[in-house]
């Protein structure tokens, strides 16, 4: 993408400018005289920077996909654990149904009791017709209520299997993610000293490098995949790019006069000395 590498070129460049035009000429942004550090010190804060950075970039990736992994599979027992309080609920529901169904067949069958002993008693044909029509009405009653039961275990039984399904299935999705929290916890483990050690420093050197540089820097950072802003050049070329670096630039490079740029990919050019010297511990 041709036009948007050209894009942030000319806003790092114009970012460089702007700082220095404040103070000196636009066309020549020498660094030396901005604040107390020469600009060698500062391309030297500012490999220390990337240096650290990227150790904290190879820590990540070590960390690879399992920090959003970890994430994606939390949110699926989340998921299917609310699933399966509803199903759960719609049980009890159901359940309280039944209890209700049964007790109106106890209701119906305490009638039919009292019916057919009235039964023994009758008058004449009349009452006979009438506690008839009663035991008819309990016995259909009771039928009723028993089809609603009949219905409502069926319901029960499907309800069930989905429950079976979302607890095997959470069952499932727990397993993988405690290996995945133990193999992420391991590495948290290993490298959280170096962590913290090697963002400390990135801080610090944060603070030694302009604000307007750091912005720069981090845009650049971010624009490429492997995280680097800041390089040096090896083998006449740009050490991102790979580019090759006109030799008049080189010497320009050098010199740690100025803070210089690749035509091509816009990266932070150092001299491969300046680079080598600056170690992480
Ligand atoms: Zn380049």
């Amino acid at each position: 993408m041709p036009s948007s590498k050209q894009r942030w070129i000319l806003t790092l460049s114009d970012t460089l400018i702007r700082i220095e035009g404040a103070i000196f000429k636009i066309s020549n942004y020498n660094m030396a005289t901005v604040k107390d550090f020469s600009v060698e010190e500062k391309l030297t804060e500012l490999v220390h920077l990337q240096k650290t950075e990227s150790k904290l970039d190879q820590i990540h990736i070590l960390k690879g996909e399992l920090p959003i992994e970890v994430a994606d599979l939390e949110d699926e027992i989340t998921g299917l654990t609310s699933r399966m309080t509803r199903i759960e609920e719609e049980v009890n529901g159901i359940n309280e149904f039944i209890e209700k169904k049964k007790a109106g067949i106890k209701e119906s069958e305490d009638l039919l009791k009292k019916y057919e002993k009235q039964t023994d008693n009758v008058k004449n044909s009349r009452e006979f017709e009438a506690i008839n029509k009663e035991i008819e009405m309990q016995q259909l009653e009771i039928k009723l209520n028993e089809k609603h039961i009949k219905d409502a275990m069926e319901e029960i039984g499907e309800k069930a299997v989905k429950l079976e399904r979302a607890k095997k299935d959470i069952a499932t999705k727990q397993n993988v993610l405690n290996g995945k929290q133990e193999e992420l916890g391991k590495i948290v483990a290993e490298t959280e000293k170096e962590e913290t050690h090697y963002k400390e420093l990135a801080d610090k050197a944060r603070t030694k490098v302009e604000s307007r540089i750091l912005i720069s820097y981090e845009r650049i950072r971010k624009s490429y995949r492997n995280g680097l802003a800041v390089v040096p050049v090896e083998r006449e070329a740009c050490g991102g790019c790979f580019n090759a670096v006109p030799p008049q630039r080189q010497s320009e490079i050098r010199l740690r006069k100025k803070v210089i740029v690749c035509e091509n990919c816009g990266r932070i050019l150092v001299d491969n000395d300046l680079n080598d010297a600056v170690e992480i511990k």
